[in-house]
């Protein structure tokens, strides 16, 4: 019997899993001949790009759910050592440690966020890069009630103006106002700081206005071209020794690959990814492919593939394809995603939508939220039916459209 592993059970090591599992049963192989295994931390598949959310109900999908009914095993560990030269993995799973060996692997561990050595960081900052620091977050907020009386206590200062630290942002002075519903003498107070000279300049020039346009309507204030230099328990000072009081700090600066990928003997980008081929094969490797946030190729053939659920969830589609092609000797398919959008919630104020990678603005606001919402409640989830044929036939690998927005019908 031959061993696929999976590493990972995210947006890539998900749909890598179902891929292998769906190209094995078109080709009518079983499990007593190809044995295809998913290693996760957890025994769930987290929707992780929804932790910004103040409702974090429903964002967890049991694994048990969709990889039992297409025969997947789910081994619940920690990852914490590979060897590509011995072909096996390490973990630590509930019993003890463990080894499995492999005869393809798909790394799929996904991306971290950046924490460096800025004093009181690890002890103070809170952060949404899972579900479990997601929750913790919800949980201080939920107590900042009960706190005794300070400055900062109804402030929350999100530091790291990219995607996440504006959607973290965004949703604060609603998820503020609840909890201090009863404090009408607390003055909630949101601040978004970063480095950059401008805040949300990654998004390009025409969002850039509408992200402005949206924090100001939320009274969302931006502190831009500013560095911190320690964080405590009441807030943060920054290097010019400017303090900001605040009971709240979240941390949104900066995402690295898994650590493991060290473990292959070829280099990394400086996100710490893998290079891979456009048959999510990694370069220079034979038996071991990457998709994800861990690893990278030109997706369109000129622009580098982003660390996201939009590329994560085709790469994983095509790697799974692809290693049991790879298996079997036959030819191997290319992944080539001709489109990029970034749709970024804007909380009550709406959404915005860019297209291209030179982010053209196509829709604003209620339009743009009704994009977002379909996307992080339906387009990216696994079927959870539990049906067999349906769980499989939704990892055939193709690549999507690019998702739809509809502008309101014009006045007559
Ligand atoms: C708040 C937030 C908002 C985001 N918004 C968007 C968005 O709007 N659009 C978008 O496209 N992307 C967004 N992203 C990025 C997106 O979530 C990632 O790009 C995506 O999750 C990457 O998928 P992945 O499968 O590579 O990694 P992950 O989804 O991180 O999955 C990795 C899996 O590996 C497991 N794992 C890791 N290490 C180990 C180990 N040592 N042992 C065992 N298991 C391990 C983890 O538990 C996890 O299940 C957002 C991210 C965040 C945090």
């Amino acid at each position: 019997m031959q061993r696929i592993v999976v590493l990972g059970a995210g947006f890539a090591g998900l749909w890598s899993a179902i891929g292998a599992a769906r190209a094995l049963d078109e080709r009518g192989i079983g499990a007593d001949q190809m044995e295809v295994v998913v290693v996760n931390a957890t025994p769930w598949h987290s929707v992780r790009v929804r932790n910004y959310e103040a409702d974090l109900s429903g964002v967890r999908v049991p694994l048990a759910d969709v990889l039992g009914p297409i025969g997947v095993r789910l081994v619940v560990a920690d990852i914490v050592d590979l060897s590509v030269s011995d072909r096996t993995i390490t973990c630590i799973a509930a019993g003890g440690p463990t080894q499995l060996a492999y005869d393809r692997m798909v790394f799929c561990l996904g991306s971290r966020l950046v924490r460096p050595p800025i004093p009181g960081l690890r002890e103070h900052a809170f952060d949404v890069d899972t579900y479990e620091a997601a929750m913790r977050l919800r949980a201080h907020l939920a107590g900042l009630a009960r706190e005794p009386r300070s400055s900062g206590q109804a402030t929350v200062l999100v530091i790291g103006a990219g995607l996440t630290g504006i959607e973290v942002a965004a949703e604060m002075p609603g998820r503020l106002a609840a909890v201090m519903a009863d404090h009408p003498q607390a003055r909630p107070r949101v601040i978004l700081a970063d480095r950059a000279q401008r805040i949300g300049s990654d998004m390009g020039e025409g969002a850039c206005s509408v992200i402005a346009e949206a924090l100001t309507a939320l009274h969302v204030e931006t502190r831009a071209a500013v560095e911190v230099a320690a964080i405590d328990a009441g807030g943060a000072t920054l290097t010019g020794g400017e303090r900001i009081d605040a009971s709240t700090v979240v941390w949104c600066a900066g995402m690295a690959a898994s650590p493991l990928t060290a473990n292959f003997p070829v280099a990394r980008d400086r996100s710490g990814r893998l290079a891979v081929k456009p048959s999510l094969k990694i370069e220079g490797l034979s038996a071991e492919f990457a998709a994800g946030d861990a690893a990278w190729f030109a997706i369109d053939g000129a622009h580098s593939c982003v660390m996201s659920c939009q590329h994560g969830r085709p790469m994983g589609r095509f790697a799974g394809h692809n290693v049991v092609c790879d298996l079997l000797g036959e030819p191997m398919l290319a992944l080539n995603i001709d489109w990029y959008t970034t749709i970024l919630d804007l909380g009550p104020w709406g959404a915005v939508y860019t297209e291209g990678w030179d982010r053209r603005v196509v829709a604003r606001g209620a339009v743009a939220k009704r994009t977002k919402e379909t996307i992080n409640r339906q387009r990216i989830y696994p079927p959870t039916s539990r049906d067999r044929q349906e769980i499989l036939a939704a990892a055939a690998p193709i690549v999507q459209k690019p998702p739809s927005y509809a502008q309101p019908a014009a006045a007559p």
